[in-house]
């Protein structure tokens, strides 16, 4: 998985909005149901107004990349119609150099889904659509406040002969009350469609959720995750995906190349309020705020400031959540530094704990968890960085 993507970009869009806020998020949405059911259509096309103008504008100081994956994440990007999607499609065309067959991905929540809406997103040029389903059991879909439409068998059915784009599924795993039968009934539900790309994602539940407000996880619950986690990779991989991330499953060359930019450094520029850019060695965000998002007509971009500590700190973070794990090569191109001595010592010593693979290949030293290592991978990460932060 070594690339040579230096002057290749991945352009994120981030549609802020959502129906109603999910009871377990902590992303940045505007829930439209605070606004007049008659207003929603024109806040959206006002949003996409100043987007257009953010994209426009910030293409100058991108010309020298070419972009090759287009992402609509949010909030709720099918909460757009095919218009609005050509819209903005048109603008990144215009302005941006493209790739020939660059990847383009909206994802979708099962309450906006239709075969018609998804002919058009596709005629626009989308071949990736990542389906929402989260959880199709409706007393887990009710324990997490999940506010976006229980996604039916019909539903997946449908999808799934949806022809010639990739069919990507999110699912949670490791819901409050989820039992291990549960699991394997939802994950046999979804497998047997042959999706070419599942994210199971453990549940991550914030403090600053109306979910940890009814439930506080405590010591049992995070070895229940983790024995979920574990039955859900074996599971996977059994059914003949590739685990290349710790929440992602991939058929043969189907993995989300968008995506493996975040965690191998490869330059994306994110747009609307909330994204987040890394380019030219440099790392930005727009603050999460739609109101400041209006008044400065999209002109919101910050740069955040990084030391070579938290630049440290974001490789071990992003590179090891990958299977492949971390090129030390990469480490030393990408930062500029070779692996300070202590890291190294770090890895050595979580090898011998059996947390961790150090091998050599083609010149270059890989490091990786091992599988025990995965599923402990939050505190050992913690163990490797806390030392620069
Ligand atoms: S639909 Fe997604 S982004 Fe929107 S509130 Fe629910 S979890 Fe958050």
């Amino acid at each position: 998985m070594k690339n040579n993507q230096d002057n290749k970009l991945g352009l994120y869009i981030h549609i802020p909005f959502c129906r109603e806020k999910c009871d377990y998020c902590s992303f940045y949405s505007v829930p439209l149901i605070n606004y007049r059911s008659n207003y929603c259509n024109e806040i959206i096309n006002d949003f996409i107004d100043i987007l257009l103008i953010e994209l426009e504008e910030r293409s100058t100081g991108l010309s020298n990349y070419i972009a090759d994956t287009v992402y609509f994440g949010g909030g709720t990007p099918s909460l757009l119609n095919p218009t609005q999607i050509g819209r903005i499609l048109n603008t990144v065309n215009r302005f941006f150099k493209m790739d020939k067959m660059p990847e383009i991905t909206v994802e979708c929540n099962p309450g906006d889904f239709s075969i018609k809406k998804l002919k058009e997103y596709q005629e626009l040029g989308v071949n990736r659509v990542v389906l929402g389903v989260q959880t199709m059991n409706a007393k887990l879909h009710s324990a997490i406040g999940r506010s976006a439409d229980i996604c039916t068998d019909r539903l997946l059915s449908d999808f799934a002969g949806f022809p010639d784009i990739v069919h990507c599924i999110d699912i949670i795993i490791g819901i409050p009350g989820q039992a291990g039968n549960d699991l394997l009934k939802e994950l046999n539900e979804i497998t047997c469609y042959g999706f070419e790309h599942i994210s199971a994602y453990t549940l991550s539940i914030e403090q600053n959720t109306p979910l940890y407000k009814r439930y506080i996880p405590d010591r049992d619950f995070n070895d229940l995750q983790r024995e979920l986690l574990e039955t859900t990779i074996d599971y996977f991989i059994n059914a003949g995906y590739i685990h290349y991330e710790v929440s992602n499953y991939a058929l043969p060359l189907y993995e989300s190349k968008h995506n493996l930019k975040y965690w191998m450094f490869i330059p994306y520029a994110g747009f609307g309020p909330g994204a987040h850019s890394f380019y030219n060695g440099e790392r930005f965000y727009n603050p999460n705020s739609i109101e400041k998002y209006f008044k400065y007509k999209g002109r919101i971009l910050q740069k955040d400031e990084r030391t070579k500590n938290s630049e440290i700190v974001e490789y071990i973070l992003s590179g090891l959540r990958l299977s492949y794990g971390i090129s030390l090569t990469d480490f030393k191109n990408k930062l500029q530094i070779i692996v300070p001595d202590k890291l190294y010592e770090k890895f050595i010593e979580l090898k011998a704990r059996d947390f961790m693979n150090i091998e050599e290949s083609n010149n270059d030293t890989i490091v990786r968890f091992t599988k025990s290592g995965f599923f402990q991978m939050d505190g050992l990460i913690y163990e490797m960085v806390e030392m620069f932060l």
